[in-house]
Protein backbone atom coordinates (compact mmCIF):
# COMPACT_ATOMS: atom_id res chain seq x y z
CA UNK A 1 0.00 0.00 0.00
CA UNK A 2 3.18 2.17 0.72
CA UNK A 3 3.80 2.85 -2.81
CA UNK A 4 0.41 3.55 -3.84
CA UNK A 5 0.20 6.41 -1.20
CA UNK A 6 3.56 7.60 -2.22
CA UNK A 7 2.41 7.53 -5.98
CA UNK A 8 -0.70 9.70 -4.53
CA UNK A 9 1.84 12.03 -2.52
CA UNK A 10 3.78 12.39 -5.42
CA UNK A 11 1.12 14.04 -7.46
CA UNK A 12 -0.49 15.50 -4.72
CA UNK A 13 -3.65 13.60 -5.12
CA UNK A 14 -5.76 11.72 -2.11
CA UNK A 15 -5.39 7.70 -2.36
CA UNK A 16 -8.82 6.18 -3.45
CA UNK A 17 -10.87 4.57 -0.34
CA UNK A 18 -10.66 0.76 -1.48
CA UNK A 19 -14.61 1.23 -1.46
CA UNK A 20 -14.69 3.34 -4.08
CA UNK A 21 -12.50 1.15 -6.18
CA UNK A 22 -14.56 -1.25 -5.69
CA UNK A 23 -17.79 -0.16 -6.94
CA UNK A 24 -16.18 1.39 -9.79
CA UNK A 25 -14.75 -2.36 -10.39
CA UNK A 26 -18.42 -3.57 -10.31
CA UNK A 27 -19.67 -0.85 -12.90
CA UNK A 28 -16.88 -1.89 -14.63
CA UNK A 29 -17.69 -5.86 -14.94
CA UNK A 30 -21.06 -4.24 -15.35
CA UNK A 31 -20.27 -2.61 -18.59
CA UNK A 32 -18.22 -5.30 -19.74
CA UNK A 33 -21.53 -8.07 -19.71
CA UNK A 34 -23.75 -5.49 -21.29
CA UNK A 35 -21.22 -4.79 -24.46
CA UNK A 36 -21.21 -8.83 -24.24
CA UNK A 37 -24.78 -9.13 -24.47
CA UNK A 38 -25.01 -6.89 -27.00
CA UNK A 39 -22.30 -8.46 -29.60
CA UNK A 40 -24.78 -11.76 -28.85
CA UNK A 41 -27.32 -9.63 -29.48
CA UNK A 42 -26.23 -8.61 -32.95
CA UNK A 43 -24.15 -12.18 -33.56
CA UNK A 44 -27.72 -13.11 -35.02
CA UNK A 45 -28.44 -10.06 -36.47
CA UNK A 46 -29.04 -10.76 -40.68
CA UNK A 47 -29.05 -7.67 -42.93
CA UNK A 48 -30.29 -7.76 -46.76
CA UNK A 49 -27.51 -6.69 -49.38
CA UNK A 50 -30.81 -6.80 -51.82
CA UNK A 51 -34.02 -6.80 -52.12
CA UNK A 52 -35.48 -10.11 -51.80
CA UNK A 53 -38.46 -11.92 -49.79
CA UNK A 54 -38.94 -13.81 -46.78
CA UNK A 55 -41.03 -17.61 -47.67
CA UNK A 56 -42.90 -19.67 -45.81
CA UNK A 57 -40.42 -22.47 -46.79
CA UNK A 58 -36.41 -22.58 -47.37
CA UNK A 59 -36.94 -22.89 -51.05
CA UNK A 60 -37.81 -20.58 -53.81
CA UNK A 61 -40.64 -22.57 -54.94
CA UNK A 62 -42.58 -21.54 -51.38
CA UNK A 63 -44.73 -18.83 -51.91
CA UNK A 64 -43.66 -15.10 -50.50
CA UNK A 65 -45.08 -13.88 -47.71
CA UNK A 66 -43.26 -10.28 -47.04
CA UNK A 67 -40.66 -8.26 -49.12
CA UNK A 68 -37.14 -7.89 -47.82
CA UNK A 69 -36.06 -4.53 -48.94
CA UNK A 70 -32.10 -3.84 -48.98
CA UNK A 71 -30.83 -3.17 -45.60
CA UNK A 72 -33.62 -3.92 -43.79
CA UNK A 73 -32.42 -6.09 -41.05
CA UNK A 74 -33.96 -9.19 -39.44
CA UNK A 75 -33.21 -11.82 -36.46
CA UNK A 76 -31.60 -15.60 -37.47
CA UNK A 77 -33.95 -18.12 -35.21
CA UNK A 78 -32.70 -21.09 -37.80
CA UNK A 79 -30.48 -22.48 -40.66
CA UNK A 80 -31.84 -24.99 -42.82
CA UNK A 81 -28.41 -25.36 -45.70
CA UNK A 82 -28.29 -22.15 -47.69
CA UNK A 83 -31.39 -20.56 -46.46
CA UNK A 84 -31.85 -18.55 -42.82
CA UNK A 85 -35.15 -18.83 -40.82
CA UNK A 86 -35.44 -15.23 -39.26
CA UNK A 87 -37.89 -12.70 -37.57
CA UNK A 88 -38.91 -9.35 -38.29
CA UNK A 89 -37.81 -6.95 -35.67
CA UNK A 90 -40.90 -6.47 -34.19
CA UNK A 91 -41.34 -10.29 -34.65
CA UNK A 92 -44.57 -10.12 -36.64
CA UNK A 93 -43.29 -11.67 -39.48
CA UNK A 94 -41.80 -15.34 -39.61
CA UNK A 95 -39.91 -16.38 -42.72
CA UNK A 96 -37.15 -18.34 -44.75
CA UNK A 97 -34.74 -15.95 -46.63
CA UNK A 98 -32.59 -17.14 -49.15
CA UNK A 99 -28.32 -16.60 -47.18
CA UNK A 100 -27.23 -15.34 -50.45
CA UNK A 101 -29.24 -12.27 -50.24
CA UNK A 102 -27.91 -11.06 -47.26
CA UNK A 103 -24.78 -9.89 -45.37
CA UNK A 104 -23.86 -14.24 -44.20
CA UNK A 105 -21.00 -14.73 -47.02
CA UNK A 106 -23.14 -17.63 -48.63
CA UNK A 107 -22.63 -18.62 -52.04
CA UNK A 108 -25.70 -18.17 -54.10
CA UNK A 109 -26.69 -22.22 -55.32
CA UNK A 110 -24.29 -23.32 -58.14
CA UNK A 111 -27.68 -24.94 -59.77
CA UNK A 112 -27.55 -23.43 -63.36
CA UNK A 113 -31.33 -23.21 -63.03
CA UNK A 114 -31.06 -20.55 -60.34
CA UNK A 115 -30.47 -17.79 -62.51
CA UNK A 116 -33.18 -19.09 -65.45
CA UNK A 117 -33.51 -15.42 -66.47
CA UNK A 118 -29.85 -14.43 -66.83
CA UNK A 119 -28.98 -12.80 -70.04
CA UNK A 120 -32.29 -13.23 -71.81
CA UNK A 121 -33.73 -10.36 -73.27
CA UNK A 122 -36.98 -9.45 -72.19
CA UNK A 123 -39.66 -6.53 -73.91
CA UNK A 124 -41.77 -4.89 -71.61
CA UNK A 125 -45.20 -2.90 -73.02
CA UNK A 126 -46.47 -0.82 -71.31
CA UNK A 127 -50.02 -0.32 -72.66
CA UNK A 128 -51.29 3.56 -74.14
CA UNK A 129 -49.73 6.45 -73.22
CA UNK A 130 -49.70 10.21 -73.88
CA UNK A 131 -52.94 11.20 -75.76
CA UNK A 132 -54.17 7.38 -75.46
CA UNK A 133 -55.20 7.14 -71.81
CA UNK A 134 -56.60 3.42 -72.45
CA UNK A 135 -59.16 2.66 -69.65
CA UNK A 136 -59.82 4.41 -66.80
CA UNK A 137 -61.69 4.24 -63.31
CA UNK A 138 -65.19 6.14 -62.33
CA UNK A 139 -63.95 6.68 -58.87
CA UNK A 140 -62.49 10.03 -57.52
CA UNK A 141 -59.42 8.69 -58.18
CA UNK A 142 -60.29 8.87 -61.83
CA UNK A 143 -56.87 6.38 -62.38
CA UNK A 144 -55.73 5.88 -66.21
CA UNK A 145 -54.87 2.72 -67.65
CA UNK A 146 -51.95 4.29 -69.28
CA UNK A 147 -49.81 5.36 -66.01
CA UNK A 148 -50.61 2.16 -64.38
CA UNK A 149 -49.05 0.55 -66.84
CA UNK A 150 -45.95 2.29 -67.09
CA UNK A 151 -45.66 1.86 -63.15
CA UNK A 152 -45.72 -1.90 -63.99
CA UNK A 153 -43.69 -2.02 -66.60
CA UNK A 154 -41.05 -0.12 -64.79
CA UNK A 155 -40.98 -1.69 -61.45
CA UNK A 156 -41.25 -5.07 -63.42
CA UNK A 157 -37.88 -3.30 -64.92
CA UNK A 158 -36.10 -3.83 -62.08
CA UNK A 159 -37.48 -7.27 -60.73
CA UNK A 160 -35.97 -8.72 -64.22
CA UNK A 161 -32.60 -6.94 -64.08
CA UNK A 162 -32.41 -8.46 -60.06
CA UNK A 163 -32.59 -11.71 -62.05
CA UNK A 164 -30.24 -10.82 -64.62
CA UNK A 165 -32.42 -10.10 -67.16
CA UNK A 166 -32.34 -7.29 -70.02
CA UNK A 167 -35.22 -5.56 -70.34
CA UNK A 168 -36.31 -3.32 -73.25
CA UNK A 169 -39.05 -1.20 -72.87
CA UNK A 170 -42.06 0.23 -75.94
CA UNK A 171 -41.84 3.23 -73.91
CA UNK A 172 -40.24 4.37 -70.70
CA UNK A 173 -42.55 7.75 -70.52
CA UNK A 174 -46.08 8.84 -71.38
CA UNK A 175 -45.97 8.93 -74.61
CA UNK A 176 -47.80 7.50 -77.83
CA UNK A 177 -46.16 4.49 -79.71
CA UNK A 178 -48.15 3.29 -82.71
CA UNK A 179 -49.00 -0.22 -82.20
CA UNK A 180 -46.68 -1.68 -84.96
CA UNK A 181 -43.79 0.48 -83.24
CA UNK A 182 -43.81 -1.77 -80.58
CA UNK A 183 -43.06 -5.06 -82.02
CA UNK A 184 -39.44 -5.67 -80.20
CA UNK A 185 -37.94 -8.49 -80.64
CA UNK A 186 -36.51 -11.04 -77.73
CA UNK A 187 -36.93 -13.76 -76.20
CA UNK A 188 -40.21 -13.04 -74.39
CA UNK A 189 -43.02 -10.18 -74.66
CA UNK A 190 -45.17 -9.05 -72.51
CA UNK A 191 -47.60 -6.42 -73.06
CA UNK A 192 -49.17 -4.95 -69.71
CA UNK A 193 -52.87 -3.60 -69.48
CA UNK A 194 -55.63 -2.99 -66.97
CA UNK A 195 -58.96 -3.96 -68.15
CA UNK A 196 -62.76 -1.96 -68.09
CA UNK A 197 -65.97 -2.82 -68.60
CA UNK A 198 -69.08 -0.90 -67.94
CA UNK A 199 -70.11 -2.68 -64.93
CA UNK A 200 -68.09 -1.93 -61.97
CA UNK A 201 -68.44 -6.16 -60.92
CA UNK A 202 -65.87 -7.26 -63.67
CA UNK A 203 -62.40 -8.17 -62.20
CA UNK A 204 -59.42 -10.23 -62.29
CA UNK A 205 -56.38 -11.14 -64.32
CA UNK A 206 -56.57 -12.32 -67.73
CA UNK A 207 -53.46 -13.36 -69.48
CA UNK A 208 -54.08 -13.40 -73.04
CA UNK A 209 -51.98 -15.45 -76.10
CA UNK A 210 -52.96 -15.75 -80.21
CA UNK A 211 -50.21 -17.74 -81.56
CA UNK A 212 -49.74 -21.48 -80.39
CA UNK A 213 -46.06 -20.66 -79.59
CA UNK A 214 -47.74 -18.11 -76.97
CA UNK A 215 -49.60 -20.07 -75.17
CA UNK A 216 -47.03 -22.02 -73.26
CA UNK A 217 -45.91 -18.31 -71.84
CA UNK A 218 -49.17 -17.65 -71.08
CA UNK A 219 -49.71 -20.64 -69.20
CA UNK A 220 -46.98 -20.41 -66.84
CA UNK A 221 -47.69 -16.30 -66.27
CA UNK A 222 -51.37 -17.67 -65.32
CA UNK A 223 -50.48 -20.23 -63.14
CA UNK A 224 -48.07 -18.15 -61.45
CA UNK A 225 -50.29 -15.16 -60.89
CA UNK A 226 -52.41 -17.87 -59.67
CA UNK A 227 -50.65 -19.22 -57.24
CA UNK A 228 -50.67 -15.45 -55.40
CA UNK A 229 -54.33 -14.96 -55.66
CA UNK A 230 -54.20 -11.43 -54.79
CA UNK A 231 -56.39 -10.58 -57.82
CA UNK A 232 -58.95 -13.16 -58.53
CA UNK A 233 -57.48 -15.22 -62.08
CA UNK A 234 -59.49 -15.61 -65.16
CA UNK A 235 -56.86 -17.96 -66.60
CA UNK A 236 -54.98 -17.91 -70.23
CA UNK A 237 -57.44 -16.93 -73.39
CA UNK A 238 -56.75 -16.67 -76.97
CA UNK A 239 -57.58 -13.16 -77.97
CA UNK A 240 -56.63 -11.82 -81.89
CA UNK A 241 -54.80 -8.44 -80.45
CA UNK A 242 -52.22 -6.70 -82.77
CA UNK A 243 -49.56 -6.86 -80.44
CA UNK A 244 -49.64 -10.71 -80.32
CA UNK A 245 -50.24 -11.40 -84.08
CA UNK A 246 -47.13 -9.11 -85.26
CA UNK A 247 -44.70 -10.29 -82.60
CA UNK A 248 -42.44 -13.48 -83.92
CA UNK A 249 -41.77 -14.49 -80.31
CA UNK A 250 -43.49 -15.80 -77.07
CA UNK A 251 -45.68 -12.99 -76.53
CA UNK A 252 -48.61 -12.37 -73.97
CA UNK A 253 -51.11 -9.67 -73.50
CA UNK A 254 -52.11 -9.34 -69.68
CA UNK A 255 -54.92 -7.52 -68.41
CA UNK A 256 -53.75 -7.29 -64.59
CA UNK A 257 -56.93 -6.36 -63.03
CA UNK A 258 -60.15 -4.02 -63.80
CA UNK A 259 -59.89 -0.67 -63.39
CA UNK A 260 -63.86 0.06 -63.99
CA UNK A 261 -63.49 -2.24 -60.14
CA UNK A 262 -63.05 -0.28 -57.00
CA UNK A 263 -61.52 -3.06 -55.48
CA UNK A 264 -59.15 -4.08 -58.19
CA UNK A 265 -58.41 -0.06 -58.57
CA UNK A 266 -57.07 -0.06 -55.20
CA UNK A 267 -54.98 -3.07 -55.91
CA UNK A 268 -53.71 -1.84 -59.28
CA UNK A 269 -53.07 1.62 -56.83
CA UNK A 270 -51.42 -0.01 -54.20
CA UNK A 271 -47.62 -0.39 -54.70
CA UNK A 272 -47.26 -3.58 -52.45
CA UNK A 273 -50.44 -5.09 -54.69
CA UNK A 274 -48.30 -4.22 -57.97
CA UNK A 275 -44.86 -6.13 -56.57
CA UNK A 276 -47.10 -9.00 -55.78
CA UNK A 277 -47.97 -9.35 -59.10
CA UNK A 278 -45.06 -8.28 -60.41
CA UNK A 279 -43.03 -10.92 -58.31
CA UNK A 280 -45.82 -13.82 -59.95
CA UNK A 281 -44.81 -12.56 -63.43
CA UNK A 282 -41.08 -12.94 -62.60
CA UNK A 283 -41.53 -16.51 -61.11
CA UNK A 284 -43.84 -17.49 -64.04
CA UNK A 285 -40.97 -15.96 -66.30
CA UNK A 286 -38.50 -18.18 -64.62
CA UNK A 287 -40.41 -21.28 -64.70
CA UNK A 288 -41.09 -20.57 -68.55
CA UNK A 289 -37.29 -20.63 -69.21
CA UNK A 290 -36.30 -23.31 -66.85
CA UNK A 291 -38.23 -26.18 -68.79
ZN1 LIG B 1 -55.34 -1.45 -72.47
Amino acid sequence: MNRIDNWFKKRKLKPIPIFIALIALIILLFIIILVANYQTDHDDKVTMKEDAELRTGPNAVYPEIYPAEKGETFKQLDKKGKWIYVSTKDGKEKGWIAGWHTDLNIEPDSNPNAKPLKNKVIVLDPGHGGGDQGASSSTHFKSLEKNYTLKTGQELKKLLEQEGAKVKMTRDKDEYVKLKDRNLSGDAFISLHNDALKSPDANGVTVYWFKKQQEGLAEALSMSIQKKAVLSPKGARQENYQVLRQSKIPAVLIELGYISNPTDEMMIRDELHRHIVEQAIVDGLRTYFSN
